[in-house]
């Protein structure tokens, strides 16, 4: 085991279950112990070999699988570029079909995480021909993105499921709101579409702000939704949320590609490299 292994990933548990399914499997009954869902991810993007995309395509066959034998009240998120999304196209659909006919054949849902703008087009266009024949499928998209509104429309008009997330990727000025209140105002705006037209849709945020203003639309439009918020991030807003009777899921994520996960949460709060360190002392 490496020095990595050794000192960085204790702390990176955290935001990981873990490198293992079981850790993941574990996470999710505790979520479960405490009334909130799991919706867990195996670690991974940008796989161009073939041979790789098909063991992770195998990884949630398993994991599946092991939420259904452990009873949980779970289901998985994958990443179209772990599939071989622009690499191998073909391969990425057969190994979607695969886990999407896995999900119905389980009764769990499956839903696709949104990777940078680069994909968002063949993710959403994979999304609405795998939909077609898989109801349990949803995807998520991006406020920050100025085309988000039209995609949401273009989704939903198909009868198709979205998570709103700010977005997580270093995307070029042009193609996306600039300043934070800006993607806070357009997720708000995504917000009120969704919960005036769908039903079955996810709010990504740990932003109180945007949580507030989801519980303000839920009680005059008593529609059927989840907040879903990630592992190690405001854990007493999960409480307090299921307290109030709100659906909640936690994201799970797991796998080897743990570190460049845990990087992409210190960099987007520069404050846990203090947690990090603190905890070491
Ligand atoms: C369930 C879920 C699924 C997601 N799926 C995708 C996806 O498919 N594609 C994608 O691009 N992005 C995805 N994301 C990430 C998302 O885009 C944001 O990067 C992330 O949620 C932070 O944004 P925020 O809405 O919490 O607001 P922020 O303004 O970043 O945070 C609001 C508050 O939450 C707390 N907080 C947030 N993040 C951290 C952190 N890392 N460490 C400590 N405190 C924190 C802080 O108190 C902060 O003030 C997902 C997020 C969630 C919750």
């Amino acid at each position: 085991m490496g020095l990595k292994e050794r000192v960085v990933l204790p702390l990176a548990k955290r935001w990981i279950s873990g490198v293992a399914l079981d850790s993941a499997v574990e996470d999710a009954k505790k979520a479960n112990s405490k009334g909130i869902g799991a919706v867990v991810n195996f670690l991974g993007e940008d796989i161009k070999d073939p041979a790789t995309a098909d063991s992770h395509a195998n990884e949630y066959l398993r994991l599946q699988q092991a939420l259904a034998d452990g009873g949980i009240n779970g289901f998985a998120s994958v990443k179209l570029t772990q599939l071989g999304l622009g690499s191998d196209n073909e391969g990425m659909e057969r190994r979607l079909e695969k886990i999407a006919a896995n999900a119905d054949h389980l009764k769990q849902l499956l839903w696709l995480d949104m990777e940078g703008s680069k994909f968002t087009d063949a993710t959403i266009k994979t999304y609405l021909a795998a939909r077609e024949r898989h109801q349990g499928m949803g995807v998520a998209l991006q406020a920050y993105l100025r085309r988000s509104e039209s995609d949401l429309k273009t989704i939903l008009d198909a009868g198709g499921r979205v998570r709103i997330v700010k977005g997580a990727y270093r995307e070029s000025h042009d193609i996306v709101y600039s300043t934070k209140k800006e993607v806070t105002d357009n997720f708000g705006r995504l917000m009120g579409i969704l919960f005036e037209r769908s039903e079955g849709f996810a709010i990504g945020t740990h932003d109180s702000l945007l949580v507030d203003q989801a519980r303000k639309f839920a009680e005059s439009n008593h529609t059927n939704f989840r907040f879903e918020l990630l592992k190690g991030i405001r854990d007493e807003l999960k409480e307090e949320l299921v307290k109030s009777g709100y659906k909640v899921y936690e994201y799970l994520p797991y796998g080897d590609s743990w570190y460049a996960y845990s990087k992409r949460r210190i960099k987007e709060h520069p404050s846990n490299i203090w947690l990090l360190l603190r905890s070491l002392v």
